[in-house]
């Protein structure tokens, strides 16, 4: 009996304490799903309920985005569990080691990385009231962590835009307004990246700080919550083949497991969903690959819906597709998820223990070498992702070398490093290192071949056995500048070269180049290298301090010469060393350009350069004067014949008279043949054989021989001509399609030989055919300007770090 009263009273006490805790209709005033919620209000549930619920959810802001908004963190589990979640968290992580002992699921539910899939967030908030409520014991054994919103910009982006443009009451006529939101979109990011693009390049602010705080818990299971297009029933998992290889039986079957589960509850319901289809499992920087490199489940939900859907869509079969449907969807595949996590809690972490132990790779060491400035980004990229290294002074390695593609060594006496697969962090080191990754089929949604050697523009070799470690003194570069030189001499052939020279010229000092090889004083300088003397910037208050500064702060190891007499090549005063203009940019924005390849510039001018940039709209591009610029660049997009006979007769004229255009990608359609400039795209040519009719059901495989879905091909390269200062004699490049353009008359800087196979990823047999001699990068001279194309994208979700520093010739050394 006395037990019986103390049940009794504890019943209540919980049963009032859900009661008093107010659900996110209670809390925002307006029904869940008729409203979009905007993040602040959001950020205030969250706070809500940490204070209401404080022993059972802890919040912590990790960080916060370009626009200012903070991005959260919410810790929900058992009040027993929060007392102890820092026992909970190195626990879990000692099983990494082997030598951990954690008995709880871990969860991390990642809502709205795409901002427009905006349902997203407005689950997360019905998700975490029913895991304090009525779903509360799932979370005896489970931590669930949830970000309620990854990119709250773009979120708010979507919502605040929704609100601006929506009828009342909300018409769910397709054709409406509220169903366009035209260019600049919610999706992405403040600077227009793909969020889901960004988990393992890291470019991002967002993504930068939300990975600190997964690398701290490592989750046994990551959901991704998106949306897709309104037509498209409900997406979960099992995911669609091709898999990483890596990827272990258990991560698959427990895919499955979590799918089986959802499915009980949507037949139940009577919603209709797929599985095994789209979505693949194989580029590391989506939010479920790369938790699966780390060890977790990881899986993308997606919802019909997305911008196109406000608060009620018809659909094509004339139903109609509501906000209160779509997060009735994804509560309950999230509820599920946790649902299922917390009953195979056990098996969670045998697996999550399993997976760090066995590390059997064919590959042992990674060993890399190449220019300091090159290895210290690449250095900078692992250290984000807790990825070890170590450094190498000298010796010789044996291994598959990725420059030649097949075995061989290379020597190392100075500036070398090694990665290893032996460590907790290998699994994610083989995907990201190994020369190309095994594909299980070619049907991929995304590009096929990304490793870091080819992407950061280091000769090396994957090597079968452990190399050991040499423990190397860092020297200090010294950037001490004497005083009264004649000039100032530094080399050109990094993206730190391109960042000094971008804040010298910011800062009004005068630079020349040198466009040959020159030896002075007994040292040999190549082309590109910046010439500052004093002759140039006398005028210039405090000239010497601010170059001494500007160099300390980019450890720029500056020579000293007394002289402007060279033992070879061209005196500093020879009409040949050009003085570098101090370029004023415009970059096109809307109409044509796509959002991605536009944001790719920005955020290259202003967080990776820090050199201003302006940015001007298709819609007015018509009024404004050309002339107060020195360089127009057009982002990559669908422009077709965008320009009519006036527009392009107007730029020819600004770029006869000194102009400069960077066409990248689409953008080039727009200049190509009979538009009048040097260009000219080339047709895809079919397979011999192939004329015969195709059966139906092949149509996909047919198409694929005329694609390449981001494959890297090893190109050859001009470095006399400018736009290729700093680089050797071939480059990787990642080509991101199929579309090809011939050699120019003159100015080939970077180009595909006959016959050029991938070294790494996926390429139809029609796309090779097509892209057989054709140009990757060039300079075409007009009048007194130039027209530079850039076929392939070196500014590709800002992660092929070797291809940079060709657009920063094209803004600086091509003239
Ligand atoms: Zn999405």
């Amino acid at each position: 009996m006395t037990k019986f009263l103390f049940s009794l009273v504890f019943l209540v006490s919980i049963s009032l304490s859900a009661q008093q805790l107010k659900s996110p209709s209670e809390f925002l005033g307006y029904e869940l799903g008729t409203q979009f919620t905007r993040h602040h209000e959001v950020v205030d549930y969250y706070e809500y309920l940490a204070e209401t619920a404080s022993d059972r959810v802890q919040l912590t802001v990790y960080g916060q985005t370009n626009e200012r908004r903070p991005l959260i963190l919410a810790y929900v589990s058992s009040a027993e569990n929060l007392a102890n979640l820092e026992t909970i968290r190195q626990e879990h992580l000692k099983d990494t080691e082997g030598t951990g002992n954690s008995s709880k699921a871990i969860v991390w539910l990642s809502y709205n990385v795409h901002g427009n899939e905006s349902v997203s967030t407005e689950a997360s908030m019905k998700t975490i009231y029913e895991l304090l409520t009525k779903k509360s014991s799932y979370l005896e054994n489970t931590v669930v962590i949830m970000d309620p919103c990854i990119n709250p910009d773009g979120r708010d982006r979507y919502s605040n835009w929704y609100n601006q443009y929506k009828n009342t009451p909300y018409q769910v006529d397709p054709n409406s307004k509220e169903h366009h939101e035209g260019w600049w979109s919610g999706r992405s990011n403040h600077y227009m990246f793909d969020l889901n693009r960004d988990w393992a390049w890291l470019t991002q602010v967002e993504s930068q700080q939300r990975l600190k705080m997964f690398n701290q818990w490592l989750p046994h299971i990551h959901v991704d919550f998106h949306e897709q297009g309104v037509n498209n029933p409900y997406y979960f998992a099992p995911a669609a083949e091709p898999y990483h290889e890596v990827i272990t039986d258990f991560q698959r079957d427990f895919q499955v497991t979590l799918g089986r589960n959802h499915a009980k509850y949507f037949d139940a319901n009577g919603w209709f969903y797929f599985t095994k289809e789209v979505f693949d499992l194989l580029y590391p920087s989506y939010g479920d690959t790369y938790p699966i490199y780390n060890g977790s489940i990881g899986m993308t939900y997606e919802q019909g819906g997305s911008g196109r859907a406000g608060l009620g869509v018809i659909t094509a079969i004339g139903d109609t597709l509501t906000l209160k449907d779509r997060i009735a969807h994804h509560f309950t595949t999230g509820l599920s998820t946790v649902e299922v996590s917390s009953k195979n809690a056990e098996k969670l972490n045998a697996e999550f223990r399993k997976f760090h132990q066995n590390k059997e790779f064919k590959y042992q060491s990674y060993v890399l070498k190449g220019d300091k400035d090159k290895l210290d980004a690449l250095k900078s990229l692992l250290d984000k992702h807790n990825i070890e290294y170590g450094d190498l002074t000298s010796g010789s390695y044996r291994g598959h070398n990725y420059g030649t593609g097949s075995s061989g060594s290379i020597s190392i006496n100075k500036n070398g490093m090694v990665v290893s697969t032996d460590q907790p962090k290998g699994t994610l080191v083989k995907v990201l290192f190994e020369p190309s990754a095994k594909l299980s089929d070619s049907l991929t949604y995304d590009i096929t071949a990304w490793s870091l050697p080819y992407a950061y523009g280091l000769d090396a070799v994957a090597s079968t056995s452990s190399v050991s470690v040499q423990n190397v003194q860092e020297t200090i570069t010294s950037s001490n500048i004497s005083n009264g030189s004649y000039a100032y001499l530094t080399d050109w052939n990094s993206m730190d070269d391109a960042r000094f020279l971008a804040a010298l010229l910011k800062e009004g000092i005068r630079v020349r180049k040198a466009d040959h090889p020159f030896t002075i004083e007994g040292k040999s300088f190549e082309r590109g290298t910046l010439i500052i003397t004093k002759g140039d910037n006398e005028n210039k208050e405090g000239f010497i301090s601010m170059v001494q500064t500007i160099a300390t702060k980019f450890q720029k190891d500056i020579t000293s010469t007394n002289t402007g007499f060279v033992d070879s090549g061209k005196d500093f005063g020879s009409s040949s060393i050009q003085m570098i203009t101090k370029p004023k940019i415009a970059v096109l924005s809307g109409g044509p350009t796509s959002t991605l390849r536009f944001g790719e510039i920005w955020h290259f001018f202003e967080q990776q350069l820090h050199y201003p940039l302006t940015v001007i709209d298709d819609d007015y591009a018509n009024r404004v004067d050309l002339n107060e610029y020195n360089i127009l660049v057009l982002p990559g997009g669908r422009y077709g014949n965008h320009f009519n006979e006036d527009q392009l007769s107007k730029l020819k004229d600004w770029v006869r008279q000194g102009g400069k255009i960077i066409a990248m990608g689409g953008s080039i359609d727009a200049l190509d043949g009979e538009k009048g400039f040097g260009i000219e795209k080339k047709k895809m040519e079919k397979d011999s054989g192939d004329n015969k009719p195709q059966p139906y059901k092949d149509w996909e495989r047919e198409r694929i021989k005329g694609a390449i879905t981001g494959a890297i091909f090893k190109t050859k390269v001009d470095n006399s001509n400018p736009l290729a200062y700093g680089y050797g004699s071939d480059y990787f490049s990642l080509k991101l399609g199929s579309n090809a353009y011939k050699y120019l008359d003159s100015g080939n800087a970077v180009y595909l030989e006959k016959n050029s196979k991938p070294f790494s990823g996926f390429a139809g047999t029609e796309a090779q055919k097509r892209i057989s001699e054709t140009l990757v990068f060039g300079v075409e001279n007009y009048g007194r300007g130039q027209v530079i194309y850039m076929v392939d994208n070196p500014l590709f979700r800002g992660f092929w770090e070797n291809g940079k520093l060709f657009f920063a010739n094209a803004l600086f050394m091509v003239d």
